[in-house]
């Protein structure tokens, strides 16, 4: 014979199946979140901001920075700008921009 689920037993059913949904619910908005993230990342990865244009890996002073051929904008991961104009490099920044005018053909 079969029982019919009391109230309470329903409710907790219930409330079990609206968790279920709730955490897949979860799972795939994080699912998509992810897949956007790899999307931009592939789609913007190393082109410019400013233009959109490849940007090329260059070496300044021992740094190594990406450069924009078309609008001469420059991209300077963390830490790197200190790097470049750290105290005790006074003249690394300076030789960084030599280099990027000799890059640049001035
Ligand atoms: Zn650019």
């Amino acid at each position: 014979m079969i029982q019919k689920p009391s109230d309470k037993e329903q409710e907790y059913f219930l409330r079990q199946e609206a968790e279920r949904l709730k955490e897949l619910r979860e799972e795939h908005r994080r699912k998509i979140a992810e897949e956007e993230r790899q999307r931009l990342k592939e789609l913007h990865y190393l082109h410019c901001p400013k233009c959109g244009q490849k940007m090329t890996t260059t070496t300044l002073s021992e740094v190594e920075v990406e450069v924009c051929p078309g609008c001469r904008g420059m991209f300077l991961d963390d830490g790197e700008l200190d790097k470049l104009a750290g105290e005790s490099t006074r003249g690394r920044f300076a030789s960084a921009l030599a280099s990027l005018r000799r890059l640049w053909g001035e």
